[in-house]
């Protein structure tokens, strides 16, 4: 659409798309707004569109994803996590235990991430564990515990929703829904977090490729929720000397095909503690919206992913030197215009 096209321009495209018997997906941006058309089985005739009122032009996408392509919505996608903006000016920083074990480490956990400057609240209530034997996680009494850490710090939880049946308990007590590395390609799951009222965080394959990390994202927007975040975490590859191998090329290769915020996971995308701040320091020069860290108040101690769980002064220096590389960045990009 023009910029500034009204809401009533705006809703006769709609019904232009929904009288062909296709569905409109409208995307705000900062400028214009885009508008969307899936449901269709062959190409659209632009000649439908192109003289309606508030109407810039027709584009037909030429990828196998639609929505969250560039061609549909050039403008960057900024998703709000209560009250967070990722991917604008600001750097978002999440931070957190791997999982939420009791009341007093999640409070802890929350405080120190707070004072070193996060956001937003990482914790796991629901945890996928390649062993059925390990801690599974707290379930809705971890669930309770984020929420009495967010109302204590007004930081926003993100948590991770396993499977369907936990979707909406989760959706109701987070700010932030995390779509697990092993879920991506559990299309149902990515529907329902396509209907949820929350934010998305989705997290990349340990195996999947750009496109289909892209395509996944696209079942979450093709629901109708156009909130998500996608987050790099490390592929699988013949290295050795980490868990993952974090791929970070992957967060321009993401920006350019796409609208939607990209940041980077340094925990599970090197599982080693010692190589979490110099990758979290790449990411962000990479030009990555956010991080998500996994930080523990007692590593030694913790019930899952501990190894690769900074000590929160750890975590403090990490946060400040990703902040200053940004300010720099963007300090340099606004004297350039
Ligand atoms: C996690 O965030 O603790 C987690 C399990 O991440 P991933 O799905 O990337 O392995
Ligand atoms: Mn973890």
């Amino acid at each position: 659409m023009r910029a500034h096209a009204t809401e009533q321009e705006i809703a006769g495209v709609c019904e232009r798309i929904q009288g062909l018997g296709f569905r409109a997906h409208v995307m705000p941006g900062a400028e214009r707004a885009a508008i969307g058309i899936t449901g269709n089985h062959g190409p659209v005739p632009r000649s439908e569109f192109e003289d309606l009122p508030g109407v810039a032009e027709a584009i037909p996408v030429s990828k196998p994803y639609k929505l969250v392509s560039r061609e549909v919505k050039p403008d960057n996608t900024v998703v709000n996590v209560a009250g967070v903006l990722v991917g604008g000016d600001e750097l978002a920083l999440c931070a957190g235990p791997c999982s939420v074990e009791s009341r007093e480490q999640i409070l802890a956990s929350a405080r120190a991430v707070k004072s070193a400057g996060a956001q937003l609240l990482r914790g796991g209530a629901y945890k996928p564990r390649t062993s059925p034997y390990a801690f599974q996680g707290l379930g809705e009494e971890g669930l309770r515990y984020l929420v009495e850490a967010r109302e204590e710090t007004g930081l926003g939880i993100v948590t991770e929703a396993i499977d369907v049946e936990v979707f909406d308990l989760v959706e109701e007590h987070a700010d932030c829904i995390q779509i697990g590395a092993r879920n991506m390609q559990n299309f149902s799951l990515l529907r329902r977090a396509g209907r949820a009222r929350k934010p998305i965080l989705l997290k990349r394959g340990m195996s999947n490729t750009l496109e289909e990390f892209l395509m996944a994202a696209e079942y979450i927007l093709s629901e109708g929720n156009y909130q998500v975040i996608m987050c790099e975490r490390g592929v699988r590859t013949f290295a050795d000397h980490t868990r993952n191998t974090l791929d970070l090329s992957v967060v321009p290769a993401v920006q350019r095909l796409s609208h939607l915020p990209i940041i980077v996971d340094p925990s599970h995308g090197t599982g080693k503690r010692d190589k979490v701040h110099p990758m979290a320091l790449a990411a962000v020069a990479a030009g990555a919206s956010g991080l998500i860290v996994e930080v523990h108040p007692n590593p030694d101690k913790a019930l899952s992913d501990g190894f690769q769980s900074l000590y929160p002064h750890q975590f403090r220096e990490l946060a400040d030197e990703c902040r200053a590389i940004s300010e720099l960045l963007k300090s340099r990009r606004l004297a350039a215009v």
